[in-house]
């Protein structure tokens, strides 16, 4: 067994050492990142079930390293909750979306919320409520214009401490998403009580809707839900028009995915817009 033990360590060290470098190396990365402008906001449209107008838009994060090409956001958000990064980059997100808002709503466009996505760092730590406030005062928007999307996880989490919270965001008119819902472990007794507008279906049930009847009844189960409890629901990840046709059957208000729309840049958006 000694000798045993003595091999999984000379197999794994080398393992290890290489992850915890390039981790290192890539927080090292993330830490210039803002102020070298590689971070920018694509959005993603939201469209209404019935006329697959668009409803609104989600603002999604993107790393540009260069000559390294993008960075995923599900590889450097984690590093950048882990590392104490997480709070500029989502004052980053947040000015910067709220900047957007502003532009579009000059320009006579942007009467659409605008979902950014907060992490349960910035939930826990910042203060959002205020934030959210002063930066909404800076650009001259109304609050009503954006959304936070925030993971089911990350709100059960710890209800008592969460729930406040969102309760402050939507008193100031911000709407309030339940994101990734059906992953986490919700009790209806907390979703019930807690301040949430829309629940927002994970994409790992509306990919295995089409196929699996038991996701279309959770997909429907969570349809129901919403209205039962006079919530909207979107459903994220639709990628094929019989997804979309199933969902908007079963009366999913809300559908955001390649099937209408990618992540694009501003400037794409409005190319659309003034098609
Ligand atoms: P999420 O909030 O669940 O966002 C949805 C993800 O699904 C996005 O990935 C989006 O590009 C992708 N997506 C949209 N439609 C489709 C589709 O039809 N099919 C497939 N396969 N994927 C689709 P993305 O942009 O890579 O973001 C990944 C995650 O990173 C997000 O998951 C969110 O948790 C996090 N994230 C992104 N931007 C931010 C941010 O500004 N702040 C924080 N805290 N997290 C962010
Ligand atoms: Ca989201
Ligand atoms: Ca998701
Ligand atoms: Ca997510």
């Amino acid at each position: 067994a000694k000798s045993a033990g003595r091999n999984a360590f000379h197999f794994f060290r080398p393992v290890f050492a290489e992850q915890a470098r390039r981790r290192l190396e890539l927080e090292l990365a993330l830490r210039e990142a803002v102020d070298r402008r590689e971070l920018s906001l694509h959005y993603q449209p939201k469209v209404a079930a019935s006329d697959h107008s668009v409803v609104g838009f989600e603002a999604l994060l993107r790393w540009n390293r260069g000559e390294e090409g993008f960075v995923p956001p599900d590889r450097f958000i984690p590093v950048a909750e882990d590392c104490g990064l997480i709070g500029q980059i989502g004052a980053w997100v947040l000015a910067e979306a709220c900047g957007q808002v502003a532009r579009w709503h000059r320009e006579g466009h942007g009467w659409q919320r605008v979902a950014i996505n907060v992490s349960a760092r910035q939930l826990a730590h910042d203060d959002l409520v205020g934030m959210i406030r002063e930066e909404c005062g800076r650009q001259e928007i109304s609050p009503r214009l954006l959304e936070v999307e925030v993971t089911e996880s990350c709100v059960m989490a710890n209800p008592e401490q969460t729930g406040p919270i969102l309760k402050g965001l939507r008193d100031m008119g911000v709407s309030v998403a339940i994101d990734d819902f059906g992953t986490g472990h919700s009790s209806l007794a907390y979703l019930r009580r807690l301040p949430v507008d829309v629940i927002k279906i994970d994409r790992s049930f509306i990919r295995e809707a089409g196929e699996d009847a038991s996701a279309e009844a959770i997909v429907k189960t969570i349809v129901d839900l919403s209205r039962t409890l006079d919530m909207g629901v979107v459903a994220e990840g639709v990628e094929t028009f019989e997804q979309a046709e199933m969902l908007a059957g079963i009366g999913c208000g809300i559908l955001q995915g390649y099937c209408f729309a990618r992540p694009m840049p501003a400037s794409e958006i409005e190319r659309r817009w003034d098609e």
